[in-house]
């Protein structure tokens, strides 16, 4: 949280003796290496060392750069930087970095988590809530927890069932799964010690996939589900106990039922219409949190509303609070301190759940305590975190639903027409935003946030047969169902828009000068989460399975390791007995490689979910992954009617293209229906309408679609088969 204050003096963490089995967390922070840029920030800093073995506590983690050897909490520290100020591994010696540990993680579904490391242990989250514990030098398992989600559960997961990761308070491990349960485990064995239902009810399709925080004691978390038409909220838990302490709600309930307090009478006047029935709100608040001990403010970033379409929910228009908002609330009573509003009226899965970041900034000459946030609708936002005052909101990357926000009002002016979708109307950017949940990173020296962006489109038209999307969203690779592209869709975009995929951008921004710095284009294979350190570099991975590090300054690229597989977690760095290691979990999934798995990582390229640990001069290998090439099969399914294909593709985009790939082709993570169709055809509607392979994941869809209905997208499934086959296409699994 502290300015741009440089390079401080050098050397003196060097002395410090340390006691406990897992030794010293601070030994490498240091001095000790040649290399070594950290120098004391001051010698208030120096005096709240505490010996490691205590336990996570808010001293702890509220003086992280004393402790700059671990990673504690999700974004490192409170303000959420993920900057280490480590600098043993530096712009000269990160050429010499190499594997040092890996470890094969259990799942084989997404991994986005943020591994956090406390007393020489790491901590990391697999798909479904599963939570893992390592020796952070060696790599061994010390324990796994399996929350044994029931997988018909996924169904309710908009975009995989992801999890980000653990919070460390005390001797516990708090971790969430994707069934809405929040545990605490003992960090020395993974036993649980205690579970609470954070859900509403157990009718929505709640889910959590956030990583918890803690903050005065207290278990902050929230949840998903605005795509699937749930009310959000956030809830603090007693961290020793469990118990509830307050609940916020984001969006306001049934009038009828009276409100829960009058924040929630407030924000009831700003929509209109029978909104708890058509949609219930969304507004979720499923990934970012930011605190501020001294105000004792927690942040929350609020997501989407639901139905998306404002003339569903709130058919007199109005602003929707707090959809798509910053709310800061008091942190220890939950009571409503300030709001600001990104995308009023959300209308386009505009969220404001991007990682917020809280930094001391020169604006105007003065510094200001100011939070940070680069949400889905692409302007960067710098507000006043006392007051929510809005100080500067710039276009970070293209944008057509808005010409600029008004200083003034704080609003944004959105383009003429831009809410008229009776026709289809192509909007950049489209729901995977400009910047979606992967965390990025403030380096207080360059004075630059590294945000790992996105050039997306989308296309919106009114749907009131969901009642919930208002997009036709066709992860489609032909464009038939595409209008022409509008004049003002600037080129950068227009490259993406063919394919509606999500190409990846990592950006440096100056949030002084309100401007960018420097980019590098990662292609359509995005890029992971993002680490800077006092190394001067920026580390990222991406989809096609590369983990790199660029110079902070200047976006040079300096090193990068072929990780076998796609990478979207977020790697973090810390220090064991004069080593810096840097960490990263990768496995394919999300909300990219789902649907458009067939072109989000290069050709042959099989999901690996593994934890991948480097460290200087370090020679460890991967093992071979050994795999197979399978050409997609002819198929003897009788030929459909052109009619039934075309039926059958619009109900397959609607319903199975999320997880099954746009075209029908899978990403590898789920089955590709095309190479078995035949064999698929005598089970379909016992797999597909009554959910015969639920425990394997695959839901019951029969009150979705009619026999008819599944026999066309049968139709359509073997259309895009014999497609392929005369294409000659063929696949790579793993053996
Ligand atoms: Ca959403």
């Amino acid at each position: 949280m502290s300015s741009s204050s440089g390079r401080l003096l050098r050397g003196w963490l060097c002395g410090i003796v340390c006691t406990g089995i897992t030794g010293c967390s601070l030994g490498g922070v240091d001095g000790s290496s040649p290399e070594s840029g950290l120098h004391p920030r001051s010698s208030r800093e120096a005096s709240s060392v505490e010996e490691p073995g205590a336990g996570v506590d808010a001293a702890r983690i509220v003086a992280a750069d004393a402790h700059a050897g671990e990673w504690l909490t999700h974004g490192r520290d409170y303000a959420e930087q993920r900057f280490s100020p480590l600098s043993q591994i530096d712009e000269r010696t990160v050429s010499r970095l190499g594997l040092a540990w890996y470890a094969e993680l259990p799942t084989n579904r997404g991994i986005e988590t943020t591994p956090l490391m406390s007393d020489g242990r790491l901590f990391v989250t697999a798909s479904w809530g599963h939570v893992l514990a390592y020796d952070a030098r060696t790599g061994r398992a010390l324990w796994h927890f399996d929350p044994k989600v029931a997988k018909d559960y996924g169904r309710f997961a908009c975009c995989d069932v992801v999890n980000r990761g653990v919070a460390l308070w005390g001797d516990r491990v708090y971790a969430a799964s994707l069934d809405g349960r929040l545990r605490a485990l003992d960090r020395e064995t993974g036993e649980v010690v205690w579970t609470v239902d954070t859900r509403l009810n157990d009718v929505d399709a709640y889910t959590i996939t956030g990583a918890p925080r803690v903050v005065n004691g207290k278990v902050i978390i929230g949840n998903g589900g605005a795509e699937m038409a749930v009310r959000g909220y956030v809830t603090a838990y007693d961290a020793e106990t469990g118990a509830q302490v307050w609940r916020f709600f984001t969006v306001p309930g049934d009038p009828a039922l009276g409100f829960e307090d009058e924040t929630q009478a407030f924000i009831a006047k700003t929509w209109t219409g029978e909104w708890w029935k058509n949609g219930k709100g969304g507004g979720t608040a499923w990934d970012s949190f930011a605190f501020d001990p001294a105000r004792n403010l927690l942040y929350i970033g609020v997501g989407n509303a639901a139905s998306w379409n404002r003339k569903v929910r709130s058919p007199g228009g109005g602003d929707n609070l707090f959809v798509s908002s910053i709310v800061a609330v008091d942190a220890d009573t939950g009571r409503y301190v300030w709001h600001y509003q990104t995308t009023p009226g959300d209308h386009w899965d505009y969220t404001a759940t991007q990682h917020m970041i809280l930094a001391e900034l020169e604006i105007g000459g003065a510094p200001r305590d100011v939070i940070m946030q680069a949400p889905k609708n692409g302007f960067f936002y710098v507000l006043d975190r006392a007051t929510g005052e809005l100080l500067s909101a710039d276009p970070y990357m293209p944008i057509t639903w808005a010409t600029h926000v008004d200083r003034k009002t704080g609003r944004p002016v959105e383009a003429p027409g831009i809410r008229d979708t009776e026709v289809d109307r192509l909007i950049v950017p489209g729901p995977s935003g400009a910047h979606n949940w992967h965390p990025m990173s403030f380096d207080p020296d360059t004075g630059f946030v590294y945000v790992p962006a996105k050039v997306s489109s989308g296309v919106y038209r009114d749907d009131f047969a969901t009642r919930r999307r208002n997009l036709i969203w066709t992860p489609n690779f032909d464009t038939e169902k595409m209008i022409a592209v509008p004049d003002e869709v600037p080129a950068e975009a227009r490259k993406a828009i063919g394919v509606q995929a999500a190409s990846g951008v990592l950006l440096a921004w100056d949030p002084v000068a309100r401007k960018e710095v420097w980019r590098v284009d990662r292609g359509f294979y995005s890029g992971s989460g993002v680490l800077s350190t006092r190394g001067n570099l920026v580390f990222q991975g991406d989809l096609a399975g590369r983990f790199k590090a660029f110079a902070a300054d200047s976006g040079r690229e300096l090193w990068s390791y072929p990780a076998q597989g796609g990478i979207m977690g977020s790697p973090i760095s810390y220090s064991l007995d004069g080593v810096q290691y840097v960490a990263v979990a990768q496995g394919w999934g999300g909300e990219s490689s789902l649907p458009f798995g067939a072109i989000s990582a290069p050709q042959g390229m099989v999901n690996i979910s593994r934890l991948l640990v480097f460290a200087l001069d370090r020679r460890e290998t991967l093992p071979v992954v050994e795999t197979i090439e399978q050409a997609l099969p002819a198929h003897g399914l009788p030929k459909a009617t052109i009619e039934s294909v075309k039926a059958g593709r619009a109900l397959y985009n609607q319903y199975c293209a999320f997880c099954h790939g746009g075209n029908a082709i899978s990403g590898g993570i789920v089955p590709d229906l095309r190479y078995r169709i035949e064999a698929l055809h005598p089970i379909w509607n016992a797999i597909v309408l009554d959910g015969s392979l639920a425990t394997n994941g695959m839901p019951a869809w029969k009150e979705f679609l009619t026999a008819q209905e599944a026999a066309a997208i049968e139709a359509y499934v073997a259309h895009e088969a014999t497609l392929g086959h005369a294409r000659g296409e063929r696949r790579v699994v793993r053996r």
